[in-house]
């Protein structure tokens, strides 16, 4: 059986991902941090729609736990593997560089960033070996642009926007595509805090997208209909940058 893993997947646009990707017929494993509640919300959301959901949590950013997580259930789904694999979790921690500490670096690289190469890493043999298999990662508006006052967050962007392009030709060959989605705004708790009202001045379609306009971009490039696509990022960003 093929699953898809979805990364962050309790919340915002993570969980608009595991009900797209439940409509489409992937059983879902619903990976998050600590919010079990929202997780438990989008495992009741993916079977209201019909589709079959199972949680892991487990921190993207920690190496070993991310192993130690992936193997137990490879061992528990000795017949399955994750054909399809969306990088979704992710943090920011805003601050102009100059007041910038440390922790507000590392911690958005660790989780942006090498939360991509450990969960990939670890999930992307099976795909290979079984010849098919569909990443999708969350990149930003702010890793292509570059957004002032985000440094850290737009170098974990930009570096998935990156190493998306270098993972694609590495397994083209196998039938395993890669790609980036870059959404503008969107409503979710990530963007809840900022200032809406003048933001959505500079959106030319006046207004913040849905998650759910983000997960019917990621549901595409997950399916057979995108079967020539990799390489690429998709910008979801109602016009502000392209
Ligand atoms: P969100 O509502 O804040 O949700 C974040 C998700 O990531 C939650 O499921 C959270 O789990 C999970 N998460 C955070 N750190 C984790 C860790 N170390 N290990 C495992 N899971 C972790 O965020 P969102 O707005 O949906 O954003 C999702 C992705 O889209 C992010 O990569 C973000 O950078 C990107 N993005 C968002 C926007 C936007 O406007 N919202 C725009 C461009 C790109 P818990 O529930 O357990 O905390």
């Amino acid at each position: 059986m093929r699953y898809a893993l979805v990364t962050g997947g309790s919340r915002g646009i993570g969980r608009a991902v595991c009900v797209a990707l439940a409509k489409d017929g992937y059983p879902v494993i619903i990976n998050y941090l600590s919010n079990h509640q929202a997780a438990e919300e989008t495992k009741a959301l993916v079977e209201a729609a019909g589709g079959k959901a199972e949680l892991l949590p487990f921190d993207v950013s920690d190496r070993e736990k991310t192993d130690a997580a992936l193997d137990a259930w490879q061992d528990a789904h000795p017949d399955d593997y994750i054909a399809v694999l969306v990088n979704n979790a992710g943090i920011r921690n805003d601050n102009a560089m100059i007041f910038m500490d440390d922790d507000a670096w590392h911690n958005v690289l660790h989780t942006n960033l090498d939360s991509f190469f450990y969960v990939t890493r670890r999930v992307l043999k099976l795909m290979l070996t079984k010849r098919w298999g569909r990443i999708v990662n969350m990149a930003s508006l702010s890793g292509l642009k570059g957004l002032a006052g985000q440094a850290n967050y737009s170098a974990a962007k930009g570096g998935m926007i990156a190493a998306t392009k270098a993972l694609a030709q590495e397994v083209a060959q196998r039938k395993v595509t890669v790609n980036a989605v870059a959404p503008g705004f969107i409503e979710t708790d990530m963007t809840a805090e900022l200032p809406k009202d003048e933001l959505v001045k500079l959106v030319p379609m006046r207004r913040f997208g849905t998650p759910e306009e983000v997960a019917d971009a990621v549901a595409f490039l997950a399916s057979d209909k995108a079967s020539y696509i990799t390489g690429n990022v998709i910008s979801i960003n109602g016009g502000l940058y392209t």
